[in-house]
């Protein structure tokens, strides 16, 4: 989806220069370090090649004029003049389209639909390693040119290459979202051995203390072998990202002016499909307008239609895929991957 988007913007060459095919690479180990699948992409094999998210920012933006910095606070459609929209700085303005490709958060959003996020149970927190080929070779080599996943009762350890040496690793487990508040009540930590004297689990995490973060970790992903420990060892600083979602199937009655695209329409769980809709969206959607410079609004009708029916079914893919990915039974996980390299 994201390759025909970048095609539809003149940009699909650029892109293959800067892309990583061989980033589709993609082993699953077993907690006690076992490989068990080791998928290699086949000479050519073009499907899902991964690209650095800066680089695909840097691509999209190209010679755009981007008001950098000009928060939207509110959105008021059907005024005399058209959409406003109200900016942090004060200022306000009409438009005769806005289109909320504002993310999670939209403010956007709240103009044509009264849905808000809710949180899946499911928490990751992401740390990442530089420059792993000269300064962890070991972990270079685990990891290869993709990505290396590995999944346990309730929690998961991925890490992928990113381009320069740079891998993100994500910690993946199912908690309640206030879990950094009481470790021993949410996760059990207590019960473990290992955790360092500075964590008080009564007082909870403090999740700006990266060390603090790094023990309550590696003591929730006791046992697991040390190359996935050494993952979280070496992560440089730690981002906490609780992963929430919109519901399944979100529409809303069509408002003249205002559309929503992307996560700000269709929140779902980061399993690669997120930026891949945002960009398709945004291309059909320019096309639409463009094709109908009469009636703009009607053009914007039928992209929601054609939105939310791709959405839709993604939405529930995921859904279903989150459960399985971080779920009581790991075999699950693996047979996803299974079902999923297999088509
Ligand atoms: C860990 C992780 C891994 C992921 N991996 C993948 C992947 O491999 N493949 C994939 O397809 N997707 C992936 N996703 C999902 C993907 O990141 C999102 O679906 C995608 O970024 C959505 O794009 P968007 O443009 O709708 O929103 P965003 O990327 O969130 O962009 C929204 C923009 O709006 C701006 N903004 C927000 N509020 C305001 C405001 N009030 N005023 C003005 N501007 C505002 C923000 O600054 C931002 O620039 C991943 C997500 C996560 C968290």
């Amino acid at each position: 989806m994201g390759q025909l988007a970048l095609g539809k913007a003149g940009l699909l060459e650029e892109f293959q220069t800067l892309s990583r095919p061989e980033g589709q690479a993609m082993r699953i180990l077993d907690t006690d370090g076992t490989v068990l699948r080791d998928w290699q992409p086949r000479p050519g094999d073009r499907a899902n090649p991964e690209i650095d998210r800066g680089q695909l920012r840097d691509l999209l933006l190209g010679p755009l004029d981007v008001q950098w910095g000009r928060g939207v606070t509110e959105v008021v459609p059907g005024t005399r003049d058209g959409v406003l929209v109200r900016f942090a700085d004060g200022r306000q303005e009409t438009f005769d389209l806005v289109i909320g490709a504002d993310g999670a958060w939209s403010r956007v959003r709240p103009a044509i639909s009264s849905a808000t996020p809710h949180y899946t149970g499911v928490t990751s927190v992401e740390t990442s390693l530089d420059d792993v080929d000269a300064r962890h070779p070991d972990l270079a080599r685990l990891i290869g040119d993709g990505s290396v996943a590995v999944y346990g009762v309730n929690r998961a350890v991925v890490a992928q290459r990113n381009s320069g040496g740079h891998v993100k690793v994500y910690a993946q487990f199912r908690a309640p979202l206030d879990w950094h508040t009481n470790l021993d009540r949410h996760l059990g930590l207590n019960r473990r051995a290992g955790l360092d004297a500075d964590v008080d689990m009564d007082a909870g995490l403090d999740l700006a203390d990266v060390e603090a973060v790094r023990s309550s970790l590696l003591t929730l992903f006791d046992g697991w072998a040390a190359p996935v420990l050494d993952l979280l060892r070496h992560g440089a600083a730690f981002v906490h990202r609780p992963l929430y979602v919109l519901p399944v199937s979100h529409t809303w009655a069509h408002v003249p002016g205002v559309t929503l695209l992307g996560d700000a329409a269709h929140l779902m769980p980061p399993l690669g499909v997120g930026a891949n809709l945002a960009m398709l969206e945004g291309a059909e959607l320019a096309e639409s307008v463009a094709a109908a410079p009469g009636d703009p609004d009607e053009a914007v009708r039928a992209f929601e239609e054609q939105m939310w029916a791709r959405a839709g079914r993604w939405a529930k893919i995921t859904a279903a895929g989150l459960e399985r990915l971080v779920s009581p039974d790991p075999t699950e996980a693996l047979a996803l991957f299974d079902d999923v390299q297999s088509s």
